[in-house]
């Protein structure tokens, strides 16, 4: 279960990244297919507005000539060879259309080839024309029509109109606006930046030299076909790149401009920079990825680190315990005394440690204590204070395969004294004869009291003779010696003294028990006196 889930918090990261990878994606593919439905109701818009002022504009050229082409002033000065007369009904007309409308030019054509009047140069006769050939064309179609084309001076919308009297064709009315007027036209409805291209190979063989230059100039960019022109503004051509549109900075919408024939010798259309949009919403997506992904970085770094500090405490606390299990107290201790906080739980598994460190070496102190006076207790005579019979039991292994000798000392009849003087002055004659025999023994040599009034004294690498002059001592002294039993009364007392060296193979109890029977001996013998 826990090692399920440190695995899961392992992969947590991977699972955030995947989560923010599919929201990105998801995030991204509802954008491009907002982007898609933006640029096909741009479009859509873009052609109705386009196409709509076209006609409006075309209808409009239309209407205008319409007036003119049956006006009776108009059909009479036709009939009468007066173009004169033209000139003098309808130069308020023209000054209209052409100052407050935009109109480039009027012209009067007569069938077949013939400009009769033109309101373009006011004061030129009327003369054979050259190459009109939408003219021509309209003169054998006999229908109104309005297109786009390119004429000496200028390209633009025309309209064309039949002047019919008693249904002949007498001459055409040909009359438009500039692509310039069309455009700004179209400015003026749209929010968008308008822009129109116009072919190369058209406009070089129909404008006048002059005038095809100064085009030549205003055009922002050609390329094999076109020259491109932006209004107002000076953008650089690459609004209209390909691939700047297709990286989703810009929209375009062009219309086709057709001559009377159906050619498409232009186009005029809107571009809408959506860049900003667009970007901004890339840019969000960027910053968002990115973000995310150096919060996870952060955050694995972070938990690298900390998964290696917890690593280090998790070891420290291992070591410690085990210094603890060890009874090595003072290295804890010392371990606490130099500890640097690290202000989180750490501090307080620590400070546990060295609380049980404590308690856990006070009580085995206390416990050895009592251990230690207890144990003492158990081996050393309450009384004299010299080990008592089960003591010997520790002495064998110490002594097996060593020499020595063991003497059995007892009091001469100690009843009589315990029955004289009380049991009282009894104990302070077994302790008078301790203090006789500790006098005259080495460090080495250990003193028992082995029953009431018996006295094992062992004597490590001491030989019978040794033994027997040490016994002899010790029994002198005693005879020798007064007790103070108070009330300035004095005592003396005298003891018999067995000897006994160990023989070979002979264990403990065997020497003692030879040194008993020779005590025993010396008692018989009479006492006061040594005997082996
Ligand atoms: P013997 O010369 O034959 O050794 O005679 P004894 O009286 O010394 O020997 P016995 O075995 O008859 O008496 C030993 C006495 O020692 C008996 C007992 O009351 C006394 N005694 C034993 N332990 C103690 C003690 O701790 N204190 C006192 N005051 N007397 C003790
Ligand atoms: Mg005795
Ligand atoms: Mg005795």
């Amino acid at each position: 279960m826990r090692r399920n889930a440190s695995l899961f918090f392992k992969l947590m990261p991977f699972f955030i990244i995947l989560i923010i990878g599919i929201t990105c994606i998801l995030f991204i593919r509802m954008e491009s297919k907002f982007e898609e439905e933006e640029e096909y109701r741009f479009k859509r818009s873009s052609y109705s507005l386009i196409s709509g002022t076209v006609q409006n504009c075309k209808e409009w050229l239309l209407s205008q000539a319409l007036i003119l082409a049956r006006d009776k002033a108009v059909k009479e000065s036709y009939i009468y060879d007066r173009p004169e007369r033209i000139k003098n009904e309808f130069s308020d007309f023209w000054g209209l259309l052409h100052k407050d409308f935009g109109v480039e030019e009027l012209h009067f054509f007569k069938y077949p080839d013939e400009n009769f009047f033109s309101f373009s140069s006011l004061s030129a006769e009327p003369k054979i024309l050259k190459n009109r050939k939408d003219v021509v064309f309209l003169q054998t179609a006999v229908i109104p029509s309005s297109y786009f084309f390119v004429c000496k001076r200028y390209p633009g919308l025309r309209a064309s109109y039949p002047i019919l009297v008693d249904q002949k064709v007498l001459g055409a009315i040909s009359f438009g606006i500039s692509i310039e007027k069309l455009a700004n036209v179209l400015q003026s409805s749209v929010s968008e930046k308008v822009f129109y291209l116009l072919n190369k190979q058209v406009m070089k063989k129909n404008l006048d030299p002059e005038f095809f230059e100064s085009w030549k100039k205003k055009s922002m960019k050609e390329d094999n076909l076109f020259y491109y022109y932006h209004l107002n503004e000076t953008l650089p051509y690459q609004y209209l790149d390909e691939k700047t549109y297709k990286n989703g900075k810009n929209l375009f919408f062009i219309y086709p401009l057709e001559d009377y024939k159906g050619n498409i010798i232009g186009y005029i259309g809107v571009k809408r920079n959506y860049s900003f949009f667009f970007n901004y919403i890339y840019y969000i997506t960027g910053l968002f990825l990115v973000t995310a992904i150096m919060v996870i970085v952060v955050v694995i770094v972070l938990s690298f680190s900390q998964t290696k500090y917890l690593k280090n405490q998790r070891d420290t606390i291992l070591q410690l315990l085990t210094l603890v299990e060890c009874r090595r107290f003072g290295e804890v201790e010392n371990f606490y005394k130099t500890y640097i906080p690290t202000k989180d739980i750490f501090d307080s598994i620590i400070g546990k440690i060295a609380t049980i460190n404590k308690r856990l070496k006070s009580h085995i102190d206390e416990m050895y204590g009592k251990l230690k006076t207890t144990s003492k207790k158990a081996f050393i005579d309450e009384l004299t204070g010299v080990f008592n019979r089960y003591a010997l039991r520790n002495f064998h292994k110490i002594l097996d395969g060593l020499n020595y000798s063991v003497l059995m000392v007892d009091i001469d009849h100690f009843k009589s004294v315990n029955d004289t003087f009380g049991h009282e002055v009894g104990d302070k004659v077994l302790k008078f004869l301790v203090n006789k025999i500790m006098d005259s023994i080495r460090i080495k040599d250990k003193v028992f009291r082995y029953g009431g009034e018996e006295f094992v004294i062992l004597l490590p690498e001491t030989s019978q003779d040794a033994a027997a002059k040490l016994a002899e001592r010790i029994r002198k002294d005693v005879e020798n010696s007064e007790i103070n039993i108070g009330n300035f009364k004095k005592i003396k007392i005298t003891a018999s003294i067995g000897i006994a060296e160990r023989r070979d193979g002979e264990s403990i109890e065997e020497v003692i028990k030879r040194a008993d029977e020779a005590m025993y001996r010396a008692k018989k013998a009479g006492r006061n006196r040594v005997s082996d």
